[in-house]
């Protein structure tokens, strides 16, 4: 199970499980980077 992934940004995120994690993400990235968009399996990809 993948609970974290850090952003090139340099911010961890964290998730209680993937599912969590990967609207975690794709809601910092509309927030911090809306010109980024990665679907659930690149995120995971690169989750930790
Ligand atoms: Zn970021």
């Amino acid at each position: 199970m993948k609970t974290h992934l850090n952003c090139p940004c340099g911010e961890v995120l964290t998730g209680s499980d993937e599912d969590v994690l990967v609207e975690r993400t794709q809601a910092h990235l509309a927030q911090v980077h809306p010109t980024m968009s990665y679907t659930r399996e690149e995120i995971l990809l690169m989750a930790w």
